[in-house]
Formats: structure tokens, C-alpha cells, sequence
């Protein structure tokens, strides 16, 4: 009941900057947008209490940080372990009269299924892909800077020493800008 009285909602505010980017989460080369956005705590999904603005670099196509990879963390997979083992051995000690063996046989099969499952997510876990290094390996440094808006399809124009959409105001950018332009 709690978690659908109270949440934790982001609203984007503003679009900065855009990018040719590399996302880990989609695999690819996609655009990535420069997004301003505030956290707010809901209560019933509605934003009530502002908790502070982010700037963050977002994949146009997937929503996600494009530099790391968005996965359940390790402890919560050990913890998934265990929870599936104590499952698996709990099957065994019941010695209750009647029970369908073929049901139990199934039922353990698939319990075997996810342990051999989260085991090799755990072994996959440490062989995360390194950004930098899928990055020079991508070709997406090669790509031509863009001469329009990729959005607007407008051609785009030197303003205040940058380049900008005339249209949307979108600053293009680089992989090389770490900082807000
Ligand atoms: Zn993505
Ligand atoms: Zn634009």
C-alpha cells in the first residue's frame, strides 16, 4: 500500500544541449539530450514536495544515462540468491501427504531455472561494458557535427559563441563538453 501513497516523481524542465552519444543501455549510437529536471516526493503520483533540480545527460532513444549501464544491483542479486535457495530447500522439507509430485517436480525445475539464472548474472555482472572503451571502438567520434537540428530540422546558427537551434534554442554539443554549455 505504502509505495503507491508515496513515490519519488521527476519532471523534466528543460532541454539544453544535444549530442551524438554512445548509449550502453540501448547499444548503439543515438542522440543524447542535456536535461534539467526536478525531483519531487508524491504522494498518490502527485508532485507535492520539491527535493531538488538535476542537469543530466539523457539518451534520446531510452530515456537512461547512455554512459552506464542501467542493471539490479549485486547486492540485490545475492539477496535474490538466497531468497531462491531457501525457496528450493523449503520444497524438499515438505512432507505433507497428497501433494502432486509432477507440480513439485515442475515447481523445482523452475526454481533451479532462476538460480542458474541470477548465478550467471552474478558471473556477467563484473564483465560490465567500459564506456570510454565501447566509445573509441564505436566510430561515434567520427560521426560529422551536425548542421541542423536533428528535432526541428533547421539549419542551426553561431549564437552567443555557440552553436544553437534557432528554433528550439538546443545548444549543440560534444562528448568532450563534461560541463553544462
Ligand atoms: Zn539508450
Ligand atoms: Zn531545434
Amino acid at each position: 500500500m505504502i509505495p503507491f501513497l508515496f513515490g519519488i516523481r521527476t519532471i523534466k524542465i528543460q532541454r539544453q544541449a544535444f549530442r551524438h552519444d554512445l548509449c550502453l543501455n540501448c547499444k548503439k549510437a543515438a542522440y543524447s539530450t542535456l536535461t534539467r529536471s526536478m525531483t519531487f516526493g508524491a504522494v498518490l503520483f502527485i508532485p507535492v514536495l520539491p527535493l531538488g533540480i538535476r542537469t543530466k545527460w539523457l539518451c534520446d532513444e531510452c530515456g537512461e544515462n547512455p554512459h552506464s549501464l542501467k542493471r539490479t544491483r549485486l547486492p540485490f542479486k545475492f539477496a535474490g540468491l538466497i531468497i531462491l535457495a531457501i525457496t528450493m530447500w523449503a520444497s524438499f522439507q515438505d512432507t505433507e501427504r497428497g501433494s502432486d509430485p509432477t507440480v513439485d517436480g515442475v515447481f523445482r525445475v523452475i526454481i533451479a531455472g532462476l538460480i542458474l539464472f541470477t548465478l550467471f548474472s552474478i558471473r556477467k555482472h563484473s564483465a560490465a561494458p567500459d564506456w570510454q572503451q565501447e566509445y573509441s571502438k564505436s566510430g561515434v567520434s567520427r560521426l560529422p557535427p551536425d548542421l541542423q537540428c536533428p528535432y526541428c530540422r533547421v539549419n542551426l546558427q553561431l549564437e552567443e559563441g555557440k552553436i544553437k537551434c534557432p528554433a528550439c534554442k538546443l545548444v549543440r554539443s560534444e562528448i568532450s563538453d563534461t560541463e553544462t554549455p
